[in-house]
């Protein structure tokens, strides 16, 4: 049984492609798509000896070691151009974390500029965003998704021939997300809205110099009620 974020992010990976899925876990997405022969084969990389251990295991119970490679070792270190893969899923943490992980592996000529990347961030997706952007990758594709009492957003994105530059705004909340906003959107924001005033009239209660604090706070909450108006 796959997760309802995990499902939905597996819809996005392209039919028939080789997948990386970076920080696996028990490898259960690549496992999924493999048996729902969604795609051709995977590499499952992991970096914690316990869930790299999971994923061996997962793999081996369901008979899957010739179409599913599980390697050990930091992000994007496992891959090499060679791999030829067509699709590098990172999901379940923070996009600083993602974040971290794609640097490096730019860094370190470990994407070819072909593969689609299949992001999840928990949080931080500003900040995965803006380094997408400044590394001139284009969103294609956008999603918010409701689990457990948490949101998570997934985020699709393609090397492109030039930097396009997104907005604050775009940045902030989505560019595809802003376009088409559905209820968990608003949800998402509606509460990140009242959270943002309580600290906005704790601020203003407190005797502090915390006028720069206030200015972005103040600024986020306008921004927030440009969108959901
Ligand atoms: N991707 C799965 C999902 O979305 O359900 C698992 C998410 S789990 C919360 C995050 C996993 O990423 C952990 O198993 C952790 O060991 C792994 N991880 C963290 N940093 C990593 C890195 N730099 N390289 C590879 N794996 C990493």
């Amino acid at each position: 049984h796959l997760s309802k974020r995990l499902h939905r992010v597996g819809e996005f990976v392209p039919e028939g492609s080789i997948l990386a899925d970076i920080g696996s876990d028990h490898a259960y997405l690549p496992a999924y798509l493999v048996l729902n022969k969604r795609i051709k084969s995977a590499i499952a990389g992991e970096v914690v000896e316990g869930p790299f251990q999971s994923a061996k295991n997962l793999v081996a119970e369901l008979n899957l070691t010739s179409s599913i490679q599980v390697r050990k070792g930091d992000g994007l270190d496992v891959l090499n151009l060679a791999d030829e893969v067509d699709a590098i899923s990172i999901c379940g943490m923070g996009g600083t974390l993602i974040k971290d992980i794609l640097d490096r592996g730019y860094k370190n000529n470990r994407l070819s500029g072909n593969e689609v990347l299949l992001l999840q961030p928990n949080v931080g997706e500003k900040t995965l965003r803006t380094w997408l952007m400044d590394h001139s990758y284009i969103i294609i594709e956008e999603d918010i998704v409701r689990e457990n009492e948490k949101t998570y957003e997934i985020i699709i994105a393609k090397k492109a021939e030039e930097i396009e530059i997104l907005s604050e705004k775009e940045l902030m909340f989505g560019p595809k997300l802003l376009n088409e906003p559905n209820d968990i959107f608003k949800n998402k924001w509606c509460h990140e809205l009242k959270q943002l005033e309580n600290i906005s009239k704790q601020l203003e209660k407190s005797s502090q110099d915390v006028s720069k604090n206030q200015t972005e706070i103040n600024k986020k909450i306008a921004l927030i009620k440009e969108v959901i108006g």
